[in-house]
This record gives structure tokens, C-alpha cells and sequence, in this order.
């Protein structure tokens, strides 16, 4: 079965890749339909973005999608910028930008008050049967540094620390962070719906 995964994050696409791996499936990404643009992410919690980008992507592709809305819930900003993580600093944010404004929010605010988590929902659209379609979350919590760490991983990597291994996750090699990240509980969680989920699409072929 074809997968196509509906981001053009490449930090996000290569990660959720690797994790793919165990899953019986050839995976494609955004690179094969660069004619897709930008899916506006109208929706106000995780799973509705997730929904949206997938349901977008399978329509436009007429394959079985798989979007990953995630994102960074900091304690002492309340859940900020949660949904609202990739575009934290305005409609030109970088990671570079989203980090500085980060932490400028958190200065003075001590290191036993920068609880955080990520948190990420994956949403699996397939256009068989009406669209058939699975959800699953994962979170992933640590702690705000004082500075940067790190150069491996994208966004608020260099400054979320994982406090059992008392590194950030840009310190993590990239197998290391699939084993403990939000996606990768996100997927872990997908993977117990995924036999039956492939078994209905085979059945029903891909028109359904
Ligand atoms: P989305 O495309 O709206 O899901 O944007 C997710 C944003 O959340 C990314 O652009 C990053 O800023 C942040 N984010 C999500 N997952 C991670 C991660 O694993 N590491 C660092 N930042 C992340």
C-alpha cells in the first residue's frame, strides 16, 4: 500500500519516515505533488488540523494520507504557542525566530517553572469507504532550557530538554529521539489500529 505523508516540514516528513519503517507500506512525500500548495490550518486543536491536512492531501492525491499536526505546550505561557507553534513569531517565523521569542517569554522565569511538552496527533485519511480514517496522539514532556543545545532535529529541539537524559532533544541522535518523541508515541499508538486499518483498504481496493 502507498502512503503519502502530507507535510512539507522535511524535519517532520524524515522522522515520521524512519518511523514508518516497521509499517507495511511504500511511503511517498509531498516532493512527488510539488503542484500542492500550503493547507490552511483553520482548525483549533491538534486533532482538527491533523484531520484537515490528511482529508486535504488524500483528496488531491487520491491516495491514503498521513498528517502530523504537532506542536509545543509551555506551562508558565499556559499551553502556548500550542496550536499555533510553527507560526509563534508571525507569517514569516523560523525556528530561529519561534526560539528567541520563546525564550525572551520566559525570561526570569525560573527552571522549575519551564515545564513543557510536545505534543503531536497523527491523523491517517484513506479514500475508501467514504474515507476511512485513524487517530492517535502522543506527548512528549521536558523542560525549557536557558539557551540553545544542540544541532540535530528542527524547531524547538535546541531548547526542549529531556530531563530523565538531562539533554535537549537537538543533543539526541536522530534514532534516539524516534524512540522517545511525541510522534513516535503518536505512531506507536497508530501502529495497534494498523492491521485492521490496512486489512478494510485491501478489502475494499483503493476507490473503496
Ligand atoms: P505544524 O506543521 O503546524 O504541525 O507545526 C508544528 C510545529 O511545532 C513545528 O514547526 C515546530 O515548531 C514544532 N514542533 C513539532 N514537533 C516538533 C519536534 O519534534 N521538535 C521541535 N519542534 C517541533
Amino acid at each position: 500500500m502507498d502512503l503519502i505523508i502530507a507535510t512539507k516540514n522535511k524535519g517532520k516528513a524524515g522522522e515520521i519516515a524512519a518511523l514508518l519503517r516497521e509499517f507495511d507500506v511504500r511511503v511517498l512525500t509531498m516532493d512527488a505533488f510539488p503542484e500542492i500548495g500550503d493547507i490552511p490550518e483553520t482548525g483549533e486543536t491538534f486533532e482538527e488540523n491533523a484531520l484537515i491536512k490528511a482529508r486535504a492531501v488524500a483528496r488531491l492525491t487520491g491516495m491514503a494520507a498521513l498528517a502530523d499536526d504537532s506542536g509545543l505546550e509551555v506551562d508558565a505561557l499556559a499551553g502556548a504557542p500550542g496550536v499555533y507553534s510553527a507560526r509563534f513569531s508571525g507569517p514569516d517565523a523560523t525556528d530561529a525566530t519561534n526560539n528567541a521569542l520563546l525564550l525572551s517569554k520566559l525570561e526570569g522565569v525560573p527552571p522549575e517553572d519551564r515545564g513543557a511538552r510536545f505534543v503531536s496527533v497523527i491523523a491517517v485519511h484513506a479514500p475508501v469507504m467514504d474515507g476511512k480514517e485513524l487517530l492517535a496522539r502522543g506527548t512528549w514532556s521536558g523542560r525549557i532550557t536557558l539557551s540553545p543545545h544542540g544541532e540535530n532535529g528542527f524547531g524547538y529541539d535546541p531548547l526542549f530538554i529531556d530531563e530523565e537524559l538531562g539533554l535537549t532533544s537537538a543533543q539526541l541522535k536522530p534514532d534516539e529521539k524516534n524512540k522517545r518523541s511525541h510522534r513516535a508515541m503518536a505512531l506507536r499508538r497508530l501502529a495497534v489500529a494498523w492491521p485492521d486499518f490496512i486489512r478494510d483498504i485491501r478489502d475494499k481496493g483503493p476507490n473503496g
